[in-house]
């Protein structure tokens, strides 16, 4: 069969549950496409066709069995920043190029234990910091819509890997948009679920207040199916919540979109580095959801101009912190013949690392020291208890907020910009990672460049379910789900 990878999770399930094909066929088959495809796109950092094939046998005698889980056999990809025993964890950075982890993040487990087979590791921005996966130590990753361009940042394998057809759904992980963003570059779903939902043990820290992880793939559909294996406590994170999950799969058609108020925050969308085909396309998605019965309210979100700021000088300096670790001694990248140990410690983070990260360590490092912290890490904490105050305001008056994911459409590989204005792209995705909400993005269309669009909803503690429901059904009327870029069609 040559075209298992047009198939949806579903349906993938049903054809493994049948005995339409087995899980070595649909793994060999993505290896195949990944050995043919993945040369263009630079989409994974590690493949692992040995151990894919003998997690597919596996999962095929499991399927046989007849008590296989509902996922079993399906394929997937993980963002390199999930820790997996006995394959190497880069984070995208020289500094972890030969760190093999001892041990599993808590999602790979829980994807062992669902017989997901992994295909291999994926490409990011060095330690998740940027927005085009441009920052990485192996090299940019393309855009599968067209080649010349960015597919985000910073799970840019990941949407990659999903838009060209390279895997069938990935993992991924937003400390300020970075699952949101890549999948609105890429034309995909992309759930951030709330801060707690999903374990971030064994997930490589950024900025541990932001961070959480969550699915990627074609559809809100094949996203909670994901969803359903990734979310729930976890006794090894401490930040992971005790509250049970739902069946996202269940709860697809729960949501009833007639009569659901949808938040406009008018101060989003007169924003000035908004792009003018961007916001006609996120209107037109919303006349749309209206057709569909939604009632759109303007309401006020004041504090945008804070976002960046606030998120800029908390995420560094977190940062700062957690990769004080990388010292040379521990774990990762030791540079030659140190003189002593100040030189030990001075080369190997600075050869280790990226000039990003180096620039994120330095202003975290300054705004968390003795004589600034006053003025800057613990002002901004104050400002993101005001950002949180004005969702939770906007929230009793509406279900969800919409805004665009991203200002603009994908951005051209290489282009010049000052690190100041990649910050301001991330301005509509920041605010849900410093106020914890759950956001997802759909895509709903294509600039005249053939490039697409996303659309983001936030929605409020704890409403996964509700997001992915209301994408569900927007995709049962739409079809931006299901296009495919050129290079997705080709068979192998
Ligand atoms: N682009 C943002 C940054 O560079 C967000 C990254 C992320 O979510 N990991 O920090």
């Amino acid at each position: 069969m040559t075209d298992l990878h047009r198939l949806s999770i579903r349906e993938l399930s049903s054809g493994l549950h049948e005995g339409k094909f087995s899980s070595r066929e649909l793994t060999q088959h993505y290896l195949n496409r990944i050995a043919k495809i993945d040369a263009q796109i630079n989409s994974y950092v590690t493949v692992t066709p040995e151990q894919a094939l003998t997690e597919a046998d596996a999962a095929d005698a499991a399927l046989k069995s007849g008590h296989a889980h509902i996922l079993a056999g399906i394929p997937l990809a993980h963002k390199d920043i999930f820790c997996t025993k006995g394959i190497r964890t880069s984070a995208g950075s020289k500094m972890l190029d030969n760190f093999i982890s001892p041990y599993d993040a808590t999602i790979v487990t829980k994807g062992k234990n669902a017989h997901l087979v992994t295909l291999g590791k994926v490409n990011m921005d060095e330690f998740a910091m940027g927005s085009t996966s441009e920052n990485s130590y192996y090299g940019a990753t393309k855009n599968p819509w067209n080649l010349d361009h960015v597919p985000g940042g910073s799970s840019g394998g990941s949407s990659a890997v999903i838009a060209a057809d390279l895997a069938p759904f990935a993992t991924g992980t937003d400390t300020g948009g970075s699952i949101r963003q890549p999948a609105s570059f890429c034309g995909l779903t992309g759930l951030k679920p709330t801060y707690g939902r999903v374990s971030r043990y064994g997930m490589i820290a950024f900025a541990s207040s932001l961070d959480q992880a969550g699915p990627m793939a074609r559809s809100a559909e094949d996203c909670a199916y994901l969803m359903n294996v990734m979310a729930g406590h976890d006794e090894l994170d401490s930040t992971s919540v005790q509250k049970p999950t739902d069946d996202y799969v269940a709860n697809l058609t729960q949501t009833n979109v007639k009569g659901l108020r949808i938040g406009i925050p008018k101060q989003y969308f007169n924003v000035e580095g908004l792009n003018a085909e961007v916001k006609a396309c996120v209107e037109a998605s919303l006349k749309h959801l209206e057709s569909m019965g939604a009632i759109l309210v303007e309401i006020d979100l004041t504090m945008v101009d804070s976002y960046v700021p606030t998120y800029y000088l908390l995420g560094p300096a977190e940062a700062a912190s957690n990769l004080s670790r990388y010292d040379g001694v521990r774990y990762g990248y030791r540079c030659e013949n140190p003189k002593d140990l100040e030189d030990l410690y001075k080369r190997s983070r600075s050869e280790g690392f990226g000039e990003e990260v180096q620039r994120r360590i330095l202003i975290g490092t300054y705004a968390l020291s003795a004589g600034h912290a006053d003025d800057y890490y613990v002002k901004a904490q104050k400002v993101r208890r005001l950002i949180q105050q004005d969702f939770l305001k906007a929230f009793e008056h509406v279900d969800v907020i919409a805004a665009p994911s991203a200002p603009t459409t994908a951005y051209k590989i290489g282009a010049k910009r000052t690190p100041v204005e990649t910050y301001l792209g991330d301005l509509y995705t920041l605010a849900a990672n410093l106020s914890g909400h759950p956001a997802i993005n759909a895509p709903i269309g294509f600039d005249q460049q053939h490039l697409p669009i996303g659309l983001q909803l936030i929605g409020q503690y704890w409403a996964e379910s509700q997001l992915l429901s209301i994408v569900h059904q927007y995709q049962q009327t739409t079809d931006w789900h299901t296009q495919r870029a050129a290079i997705a069609e080709e068979n192998v």
